[in-house]
C-alpha cells in the first residue's frame, strides 16, 4: 500500500470517488468526458485509489466500479441529521480532502483561535496518530476520523475525559444497532475484543488556565485487508459486525456527534461523575486479569473498576488494590503484548 505520506489525495480522487459513490459501473470514456479529463487520467486516479486500499473492480466494455460502495463526508448531511442540542453546541463543520491527521489540524486552528465546538473530518489521513507516537491507519471511505475541539476551565479535571468521550462513542454504535460494541481502557472502542476505533486527546493551555482539547476517533467502516494486515493486534471494522449493511458516514457521524457535543458540556461541569458506572458496564475486562505494560515493565492485576477520575484500580493480590493513570500505560490479556 502507498504510504500515507507519499501521496496527496485530492479532489479528483474525491470527485471520482463521488461518481462511482452509487456502486454501478461507470465507462472509463464516461468519467473522462464528466470530468473533463483523459482516460489515462482515470486510470491513474482509479490506480491511486486502490493503492490507498479502495477496492475498485475495473472490467473491459464496463468500465469502473467501488466493490463497496459508500459516502463522501458532508457538511450539509451531518447537519441536518443532528439532533437540536448538539446542533446548538456545534460551531462548525470542516469536511476535508486530506489532512496530516484531524487532531493536528484542529490543535493548529485551535491556536488560531477556533471556537468550541468546531469539527473537522477528513477523506483520508496522511499521518494519523495513536497515542505515544503510535500511528493511526485510515483509507478514504473505509473510516470515520474527526476530531472536535472543546474548551475546558481547568487541567485537573481531564484525566477522565477520554472514558467519558468513550461512553458517547458506544451509545451511538449502540443506537446504530452494534450492541457488543465496548471499550478497553484508557482509549480504544473495541468489538469482541478486538479494536474497532480509537480516542486520540491533545491538550494545551496553562496548568491553571482555560484548556483546548481536541479529541479526536478514528473508526473502522471497511479496512482493506492490505491495511489491516499492518496492523500489530486484532481489529475489527462496521462491515463485519454490521455483515456489509454498515450505516452511513454522515449518520454515523451525527449520531457520534448528537451524543458527543451534549456529553462534553455535561462534562465541563461534572466531570465523569453519572458516567462511571456506564463506562465500567462497557468495559469488556472488568473482573479479568490483565497485564499493564510501561515500558519495559509490567503488573498483573484483576480489573476491579475505575476511579472518580478515570484511573484504572487494579487488584495485585498481596500489594492491595492500586491505581493507575493512563500516561505511558497499555492494557493486555494476560500474554498478549505488541510492544
Ligand atoms: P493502548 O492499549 O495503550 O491504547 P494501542 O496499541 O491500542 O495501545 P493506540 O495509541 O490506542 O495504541 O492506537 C495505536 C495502535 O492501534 C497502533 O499501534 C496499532 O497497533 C493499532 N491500529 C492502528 N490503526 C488501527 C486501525 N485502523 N484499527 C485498529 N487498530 C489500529
Amino acid at each position: 500500500m502507498k504510504s500515507g505520506a507519499s501521496f496527496c489525495f485530492n479532489a479528483n480522487h474525491k470527485t471520482l470517488l463521488r461518481h462511482l459513490g452509487d456502486g454501478r459501473f461507470h465507462s472509463g470514456e464516461q468519467l473522462a468526458k464528466t470530468m473533463a479529463v483523459t482516460r489515462s487520467a482515470i486510470w491513474a486516479l482509479a490506480h491511486d485509489l486502490r493503492a490507498l486500499g479502495l477496492e475498485i473492480n475495473a472490467l473491459p466494455r464496463k468500465g469502473y466500479r467501488l466493490a463497496h460502495r459508500f459516502d463522501l463526508l458532508d457538511a450539509d448531511q451531518v447537519r441536518a441529521a443532528l439532533q437540536a442540542d448538539a446542533l446548538t453546541l456545534l460551531s462548525a463543520i470542516e469536511c476535508h480532502d486530506a489532512l496530516d491527521s484531524t487532531n493536528t489540524y484542529l490543535a493548529a486552528s485551535a491556536r488560531a483561535g477556533a471556537a468550541t465546538g468546531t469539527v473537522a473530518t477528513a477523506e483520508f489521513q496522511r499521518a494519523g496518530r495513536g497515542r505515544m507516537g503510535r500511528s493511526w491507519l485510515s483509507s478514504p471511505g473505509g473510516s470515520l476520523c474527526f476530531s472536535v475541539l472543546w474548551h475546558f476551565a481547568d487541567h485537573a479535571a481531564l484525566s477522565g475525559l477520554s472514558l467519558a468521550v468513550g461512553v458517547a462513542i458506544i451509545r451511538a454504535l449502540r443506537g446504530l444497532g452494534v450492541t457488543d460494541a465496548g471499550l478497553k481502557w484508557p482509549n480504544d472502542i473495541i468489538w469482541r475484543r478486538r479494536k474497532l476505533g480509537g480516542i486520540l486527546l491533545d491538550v494545551s493551555g496553562e496548568v491553571h488556565g482555560r484548556q483546548a482539547c481536541v479529541i479526536g476517533i478514528g473508526l473502522n467502516l471497511q479496512m482493506a485487508q492490505a491495511q489491516g494486515h499492518e496492523i500489530d493486534q486484532p481489529w475489527a471494522d462496521l462491515a463485519e459486525i454490521t455483515g456489509g449493511a454498515q450505516p452511513d458516514r454522515n449518520r454515523l457521524l451525527a449520531a457520534a456527534l448528537n451524543e458527543l457535543l451534549p456529553l462534553l458540556c455535561g462534562y465541563g461541569v461534572s466531570g465523569l461523575q453519572g458516567l462511571r458506572d456506564e463506562w465500567q458496564a462497557y468495559h469488556h475486562y472488568h473482573g479479568e486479569t490483565v497485564q499493564l505494560y510501561q515500558g519495559d515493565r509490567s503488573i498483573s492485576g484483576r480489573v476491579a473498576g475505575i476511579s472518580a477520575d478515570g484511573l484504572l484500580i487494579l487488584d495485585c493480590g498481596a500489594d492491595g488494590q492500586r491505581h493507575f493513570a493512563s500516561g505511558e500505560v497499555s492494557l493486555r490479556m494476560n500474554g498478549q503484548h505488541d510492544g
